[in-house]
């Protein structure tokens, strides 16, 4: 079980930035986040610090991506487009060339190696940075809306210092970039539970990915049929993840808590609410020695603000009341927020299709257990 003490990084300097207009991530989801928070009175508790993000220096960047990319990305950071971008994913849809994309990647990637730091000197227990968990990003290449891959920048400096690493992502998405970094390493468990790669980006994570060489046995993944609900994702977990973490023993668990696999988000398509994300949350918190804990997608704007509040509640032991305070309603009356509670309505599917989804969860899960580690 962690220890107390708590560090939640943040910024305004998030909010300098715009992927553009009618781009799914919106920088200010993150200023929702923090304002909620606050309005709950959970940014000034006596157990805690509010530390500032601070921009990563290029070294740091280097400890993962290639320095060819690096120069590329820091000629794009003025917005136009620069040559040989689309050779390394930039410039069109997922990740478009915009303004400061350059120093918005560093002060992401600076904030999650802040949270790491503070983890792993001993000053924090928990340390939260809402911005990070940008997955999908590789070596010499932008994906899925990340620039920068910030987790594994973490795991990398934590690797360094010689500590053990699990990797949790609940994201919707698979964590791809994560995986592929560690995929021949045994100091590093990957768990991704994601829905399946089957209709939706970026198309891997089945069970069968396993890693390799020395990495054999290392990465897990649990693909979740369409539509899947909190039960689903919950039975999921729970088979999968404390079993590894007893059997890996980590130093540090990282995780990326992606609210993107809830009901009402644009870009995928399961039925998770925030009475199953709490329960995972919890779940996370339990198994941690000591725990580094990254944002990730969440698309339907209001959901990342209700989760991580919740999620830092959780973190800093703390029930919330349901209602939202009053005044972070009149400040953002959003239809999200239309409700004025702070937590989802329960929703569980029931039937023969819910029973066809667990039969093929269960068929998933007894085959990652029967290879375990
Ligand atoms: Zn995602």
């Amino acid at each position: 079980m962690c220890q107390m003490k708590t560090a939640f990084i943040y910024s305004d300097d998030f909010l300098k930035f715009s992927y553009g207009q009618g781009h799914p991530l919106k920088p200010f989801r993150l200023k929702l986040v923090y304002d909620l928070i606050k309005a709950y009175g959970l940014m000034s508790l006596p157990s805690m610090r509010l530390i500032r993000a601070k921009p990563a220096k290029d070294e740091d960047l280097l400890l993962f991506h290639t320095h060819d990319y690096i120069e590329v990305l820091k000629d794009a950071d003025h917005g136009l487009d620069v040559e040989e971008a689309e050779s390394y994913g930039l410039g069109y849809g997922d990740n478009p060339i915009f303004e400061g994309v350059y120093e918005w990647s560093k002060l992401v990637a600076g904030a999650s190696l802040q949270a790491a730091e503070l983890v792993d000197s001993g000053e924090a227990g928990i340390a939260f940075n809402i911005s990070g968990g940008l997955h999908h990003g590789q070596a010499s290449r932008a994906s899925g809306f990340c620039y920068i891959n910030d987790p594994v920048l973490v795991i990398k400096s934590l690797l360094k210092r010689g500590r053990r690493v699990a990797y949790i992502d609940i994201d919707v998405h698979h964590g791809d970039g994560v995986q592929q970094a560690f995929y021949y390493n045994d100091k590093v468990l990957t768990i991704s539970i994601h829905e399946s790669g089957r209709h939706l980006f970026p198309g891997t994570g089945s069970e069968n990915e396993t890693g390799a060489d020395a990495g054999k046995g290392y990465s897990v993944n649990v693909p979740l049929p369409f539509s899947a609900d909190d039960e689903i994702f919950a039975y999921a977990f729970d088979s999968v993840v404390p079993l590894h973490i007893e059997k890996f023993k980590p130093d540090i668990v990282v995780s990326q808590l992606g609210v993107d696999s809830f009901i009402a988000d644009p870009l995928a398509h399961l039925n998770c609410t925030t009475n199953g994300f709490c329960k995972i949350v919890s779940r996370i918190k339990e198994i941690s020695p000591k725990w580094v804990a990254l944002g990730g997608g969440g698309y339907e704007i209001t959901n990342p603000a209700k989760a991580w509040t919740l999620a830092w509640a959780i973190m800093n032991d703390i029930d919330l009341p349901d209602e939202l305070p009053a005044s972070f309603l009149n400040k953002y009356p959003l239809d999200g927020f239309k409700s004025g509670k702070l937590r989802d309505r329960k929703y569980i599917l029931s039937g023969s299709e819910k029973e066809s989804m667990l039969k093929e969860v269960e068929r998933v899960v007894d085959k990652i257990r029967r290879t375990a580690l």
